[in-house]
């Protein structure tokens, strides 16, 4: 086992050799976060194979990007609609990289919450695009890796 580069801020672990766990998720989303977190908190040997996002598509490209998107353009509809609530200004304009930046960091943090309940638990987070047949899991990060399921 050794330790890589990191993706965003976090530590990754890249496996070299056959290993076993209780418990092997493909697919590090919502529900099986809170469920290898959950599992490793109580001693089992837990991993979960993600091939892209820390913690799935909510807080990468779907619920915290989207509503932090949609707060940036609520308060650009606010200073439109200002004079209605008694407030002027001089004109206003939007900075989408600003906006974009914004959001990025808001994930950038996520991940790094995410990232710290892996190693506060012992879950094992692993980069790569997992497969199974049933009673195996491999995993194709640039070093090959697999875990059996006993
Ligand atoms: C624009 C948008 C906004 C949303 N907003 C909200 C919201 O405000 N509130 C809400 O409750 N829900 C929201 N949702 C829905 C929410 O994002 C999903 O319900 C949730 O992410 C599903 O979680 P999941 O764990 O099932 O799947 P995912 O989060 O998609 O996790 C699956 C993960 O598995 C990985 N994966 C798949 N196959 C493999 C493999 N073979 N090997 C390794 N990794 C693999 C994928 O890379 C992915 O990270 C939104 C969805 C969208 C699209």
């Amino acid at each position: 086992m050794k330790r890589t580069e990191s993706i965003s801020s976090a530590q990754v672990l890249k496996k070299t050799q056959p290993e076993e766990f209780d418990l092997v998720i493909l697919g590090g989303g919502t529900g099986s976060t809170i469920a290898a977190w959950t599992f490793a908190g109580e001693g089992k040997q837990v991993a979960v194979v993600e091939r892209k996002y820390i913690g799935g598509s909510c807080p990468n490209i779907a619920c915290l990007p989207s509503k932090n998107i949609i707060h940036s353009a609520k308060v650009a509809s606010y200073f439109r609609r200002s004079k209605e609530f008694g407030i002027t200004h001089d004109g206003f304009a939007i900075d989408m990289a600003d906006v974009r930046e914004r959001k990025r960091s808001m994930v950038r943090a996520l991940n790094n919450i995410y990232m710290g309940n892996y190693r506060n638990t012992g879950a094992e987070f692993i980069l790569g695009t997992g497969v199974t047949n049933g009673r195996c899991v491999s995993s194709n990060t640039e070093s090959p890796a697999s875990a059996s399921i006993a």
